[in-house]
């Protein structure tokens, strides 16, 4: 493609996006394709010869975008949010522009400062101490897993070769913890049987007490305990860990204690909600997600820790071809975490940052919380829908409940209502299970999300629920 045409596809491009920003409220937000459907579409062989522009841009709008789910809907409500902004998305093009790979500093020196710049400013926006070092990662699964990679060379000596080791390190989460730590503890090599899920009170976070016996218990029988992974913000029900009361268990055991606060952290940019991550500083390091709650494209993950060294250390290979004279005086972000090659990522959370300012990102998360709280008094107002976890966060768990004792006719009934609301196709919840029951999920946290699309949710769940008859 010559410049001129990409020129004017760019130009092109942006206006579409423009208009897809505007109108995407009026697609259905789940997609309502069938399995197979899109490959269907799609010739099984690739082009011997290059196609136009015109005809790949005509196939994207007819074949591919009605297999999208449109996570940027005002209506969405399901998993957590991955929220991007129109800022965002124009600094995802410069970097796609420039298509620097940032390994190292010298691979593009203005990548690796702003990076450490950008990660200081979100340090200092959500409160953490100031002698923290940050870093991006892509995900919070690949965070964790760093985590718990520094956690193990941390207590079996950097580099040592643990094959046929007789005292198995053990690795301690609650119940409600998320997928990617046993998923870490898995790839990570500790053997999935030596991650203890700690059990939880009645707000689902987890009972300090049992985690300190488990560890004790543990100790005893000649295993090593290595690590904690505090949740704050669980993705069932946005339950928070005592982080005080955890940090002082693995203080005084010598415990690696991480922080999984993927969606939560993005609240701690308010000073009223700085109290979920009270403790704090007990912990070795961090992890939240720009990506789901703070207007930066997928995929941005914020990954800090108390003391780099030890994250560099867990990293650091030194081959002939990536040495530069600078090694001693910059930061190689190569070090930081797994793979080698890294995308500029740093360059659209610094545009989100300067176009919404802090106090922005304060109010788009102060609205969330306050729609979400007023949905919880819809539910608790209501005579047949009842709440099934406290709203710490923007997420309110509940049910349809009309009082019958069957719970496995509550559960399907719950399921039922959640499909008909789903295929409205106006908003777009999902589901957990709590305490065994099916539990329905309202996340409040799309950028475009308004008072008046949680209550079209509101109205759509209660007309749907009589429909049901139920
Ligand atoms: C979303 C989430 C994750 C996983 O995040 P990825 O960035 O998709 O890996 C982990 N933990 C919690 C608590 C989450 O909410």
């Amino acid at each position: 493609m010559d410049i001129e045409l990409f020129r004017r596809h760019g130009h092109e491009f942006v206006d579409w996006v423009a208009e897809y920003f505007k109108s995407v409220e009026n697609l259905p937000v789940m997609s309502r394709v069938q399995p197979g459907d899109i490959r269907k579409k799609i010739p099984p062989a690739p082009p011997e010869n290059g196609e136009p522009m015109e005809r790949i841009f005509e196939d994207f709008k007819s074949h591919i975008l009605p297999g999208m789910t449109h996570w940027q809907h005002p209506g969405w409500f399901a998993y957590f949010p991955a929220n991007n902004s129109p800022a965002s998305v124009l600094a995802e093009l410069l970097t796609a522009g420039l298509g620097a790979q940032c390994m190292v500093w010298q691979t593009s020196p203005a990548a690796a400062e702003l990076e450490e710049t950008v990660m200081d400013w979100l340090r200092g926006m959500i409160g953490l101490p100031e002698d923290w070092a940050g870093v991006i990662q892509d995900t919070a699964s690949t965070a964790t897993l760093c985590a718990l990679l520094s956690a193990r060379e941390v207590s079996t000596g950097f580099g040592a070769n643990r094959r046929g080791a007789r005292d198995p390190l053990v690795v301690y989460a609650s119940t409600e913890a998320h997928s990617s730590v046993e998923k870490a503890v898995k790839i990570a090599g500790l053997g999935a049987e030596n991650l203890r899920l700690i059990p939880v009170d009645e707000h689902f976070a987890l009972i300090p007490g049992r985690l300190e016996e488990a560890v004790a218990e543990d100790a005893r029988r000649g295993l090593r305990p290595c690590a904690v992974v505090a949740t704050v913000g669980s993705t069932s029900s946005g339950a928070v860990d005592p982080l005080r009361a955890v940090g002082e268990i693995c203080r005084r055991r010598s415990l690696w204690l991480h922080v999984d606060a993927a969606y939560a952290g993005t609240a701690a940019v308010l000073p009223e909600m700085r109290g979920l991550l009270d403790g704090v500083e007990l912990a070795d390091s961090l992890v939240f997600n720009p990506h789901k709650w703070m207007l930066t494209n997928f995929d941005c993950s914020a990954y800090f820790v108390r003391d780099p060294g030890l994250l560099i250390r867990t990293f650091e290979v030194h081959p002939e071809y990536l040495k530069t004279g600078r090694d001693a005086v910059v930061k190689n972000y190569r070090d930081w975490g797994i793979p080698l090659g890294r995308r500029f990522r740093a360059l659209k959370l610094w545009f989100v940052i300067r176009t919404y300012g802090v106090e922005g990102v304060r109010s788009l998360v102060r609205e969330h919380l306050r729609l979400a709280r007023l949905f919880r008094s819809w539910v608790e107002a209501h005579p047949r829908f009842e709440l099934l976890a406290p709203v710490n966060l923007s997420l309110v768990c509940f049910r349809w409940n009309d009082g019958r004792k069957n719970e496995l006719e509550l559960s399907a009934l719950n399921k039922r209502l959640m499909e008909a609301v789903n295929d409205t196709g106006k908003v777009f919840l999902t589901h957990t299970a709590l305490n065994g029951r099916f539990t329905l999920r309202l996340v409040v946290g799309q950028r475009t999300t308004e008072e008046r699309h949680v209550r079209l949710a509101w109205e759509l769940l209660t007309s749907e629920a009589e429909k049901l008859g139920a």
